[in-house]
């Protein structure tokens, strides 16, 4: 079961904070992910877990590649959007969130999974 002390450790970490505003609006893969952050794909797939498992984020899957988006349900439905709108207006054009946004639009062209990015 999630609690308060899960979702703040979720948000601490400037990497999840990187992923979970990557995912403010969009649905991405984890090659996507991986490419617009360069950080080793078995990096990224350890804080995705600890993003699930923390209720932060979702996972759904097609045959061939798994996506991401925020998990927009209970518990603390509204203590996440808050906490995401929060950081993504306090930190969208600073380093490195400005470049990863901008990285995302390039990544998100090239990507032939079913992604949808909306930065
Ligand atoms: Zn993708």
């Amino acid at each position: 079961m999630t609690d308060i002390k899960d979702i703040l450790f979720a948000f601490s970490e400037e990497i999840r904070l990187r992923i979970i505003l990557l995912l403010k609006d969009s649905i991405l893969c984890v090659n996507c992910l991986t490419d617009t952050l360069s950080i080793p794909q078995p990096t990224i797939s350890r804080h995705l877990s600890l993003l699930r498992r923390t209720g932060v984020l979702e996972m759904t899957k097609d045959k061939l590649h798994c996506y991401y988006k925020l998990n927009k349900s209970e518990p603390f439905n509204s203590l996440k959007k808050d906490l995401t709108r929060s950081f993504y207006k306090a930190l969208k054009g600073t380093v490195p969130f400005k470049g990863d946004f901008k990285r995302l639009r390039a990544v998100g062209k090239n990507c032939n999974a079913n992604c949808k990015v909306r930065v």
